[in-house]
């Protein structure tokens, strides 16, 4: 689910999403959001011409509704990177798939196989009714739904989630003659 939670915060660094501008401007950007999901690397401006690309296909990916193209798009995102698909125990000692990348994978493609591999994982054990739009009238944001209630609205809830809230407060506030 840390793929599906990746692919969710990758896309949403997008322009038109809640911010509007583009929140991957700079290498020191992309650093910093590297830092954040625990991806150990040194991006050059090359990298993030790359990563920026890879946010396009993979928001493509993300506008898909319907299993099977949700499949074969997220299968066309592991492609280049893949390596090998072995078993590795998780913390309870349980065999789990992992995908492993190419040793000469670039980041783009280690971020695409880590993000399409959390796009297949959310689509098989979820379904793809958790794949949304923000319910946030200014957001053009999407989102993977991996809580588990399933009844997140918002990519971002603590940024659209406010917003939206607030709109409507005031709105209700100008109909009560406040
Ligand atoms: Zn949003």
């Amino acid at each position: 689910m840390a793929g599906a939670g990746l692919a969710t915060e990758l896309v949403n660094t997008g322009p038109g999403v809640w911010h509007g501008d583009d929140q991957l401007p700079d290498v020191a950007a992309l650093r910093a959001f590297l830092d954040e999901h625990g991806v150990a690397a040194a991006p050059t401006t090359g990298d993030l011409t790359a990563v920026r690309d890879l946010r396009s296909r993979l928001r493509a990916v993300l506008d898909l509704r319907d299993a099977a193209s949700l499949a074969d798009g997220a299968a066309d995102l592991v492609a280049p990177g893949l390596g090998t698909v072995g078993l590795v125990p998780d913390e309870r000692g349980r065999p789990q798939w992992s995908a492993r990348p190419r040793p000469d994978a670039g980041l783009a493609d280690r971020l695409a196989l880590l993000a399409g591999v959390g796009v297949l994982g959310a689509l098989r054990t979820l379904g793809p009714e958790r794949f949304r739009d923000c319910a946030s009238d200014t957001c053009s944001g999407v989102f993977i739904d991996t809580s588990r209630p399933g009844r997140r609205r918002y990519c971002m809830p603590d940024l659209c989630g406010n917003r939206a809230n607030v709109a409507a407060y005031r709105a209700r506030q100008k109909a009560g003659g406040n």
